[in-house]
């Protein structure tokens, strides 16, 4: 496994990968890799002939007062990893080197806007410009996103549509730990007890399961399940939504494909959680 921090000594490494007619899959994380990340390393190793791993914590998708400063790192305990994982390359560029006079962003209208976008209002743009510029640094014919970013994943599929790049986008399932509790990184923030309380995010996301295919009614839906959060005090929610799978707007009706997410503060964690309910 090769391990490199600039643009230039990717490049060194695909372009003969690419030349030799052989595929590239990338996995873009911010490390502190766990099983979910994992996951998507594993997709990837079997779908193409070389693997790239981007580690790294892009400021330009977290607003003023988050977590960048705090984010979790391990990198040696990362690279171990991607090592055991059978990655080809890994790529961990620092920020002055990604962003180095920096003027060009990347911003998909409307979909950035919505769920998350409404309290996060620049995070959409970091991430679609990152994957823009890592798409184009890895030279990848594939790149592996969790759903558990479900939103994400819907603006960099329409960023790839819109700018016409030349990559498929595979968005791979949600890997939890025992409890139901979905992996992140930031599940490092959470007390031993708040990892508990956290478990009605995935409580209630069972119901609204349950619920949907009987129920055509997203506000009966959502009621329930508000109930449900409100049985851990403390926790704030910031949204409950029923979207339409495509475009992210509210359904009236559950008649199409939709996405049920939310996203709820539990003590020092925002946590995010969804389900896909297929008609
Ligand atoms: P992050 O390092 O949090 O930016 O995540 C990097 C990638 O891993 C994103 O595509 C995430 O959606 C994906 N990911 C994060 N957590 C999980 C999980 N629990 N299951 C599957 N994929 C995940």
């Amino acid at each position: 496994m090769k391990e490199v921090k600039t643009v230039e000594e990717v490049r060194n490494v695909v372009n003969p990968v690419k030349k030799s007619g052989k595929s590239i899959g990338l996995v873009p994380t911010m490390g502190f890799l766990h099983e979910g990340h994992l996951s998507l390393i594993k997709r990837a190793r079997e779908e193409n002939d070389f693997v790239v791993v981007s580690i790294f914590v892009n400021p330009t998708q977290f607003g003023e007062n988050e977590d960048y400063g705090s984010y979790p790192k391990d990198l040696e305990r990362d690279l171990k990893r991607c090592e055991e994982a059978g990655v080809d390359l890994v790529f961990h560029p620092s920020p002055e080197d990604m962003y180095k006079n920096h003027k060009t962003y990347i911003k998909v209208y409307d979909l950035s806007e919505k769920l998350c976008g409404v309290t996060r209002p620049i995070h959409f743009r970091g991430v679609a410009t990152v994957c823009a510029k890592l798409f184009n640094i890895s030279k990848a014919d594939r790149a592996y996103f969790g759903q558990k970013d479900a939103q994400q994943f819907i603006i960099l599929k329409k960023m790839v549509e819109d700018l016409n790049f030349d990559i498929e986008l595979k968005r791979c399932p949600i890997i939890r730990e025992k409890s139901g509790l979905a992996l992140s990184s930031r599940n490092k923030y959470l007390s031993d007890k708040e990892k508990e309380d956290a478990l009605v995010l995935q409580d209630s996301l069972k119901k609204a399961e349950s619920m949907l295919k009987e129920k055509r009614d997203p506000s009966e839906i959502i009621a329930e399940m508000e109930k449900i959060i409100h049985l851990v005090d403390y926790a704030k929610i910031d949204y409950i939504k029923i979207v339409d799978l495509e475009n992210l707007e509210d359904v009236e009706k559950i008649d199409r494909d939709v996405l049920v997410a939310l996203a709820v503060q539990v003590g020092p964690a925002r946590l995010i959680d969804n389900i896909i309910y297929e008609v």
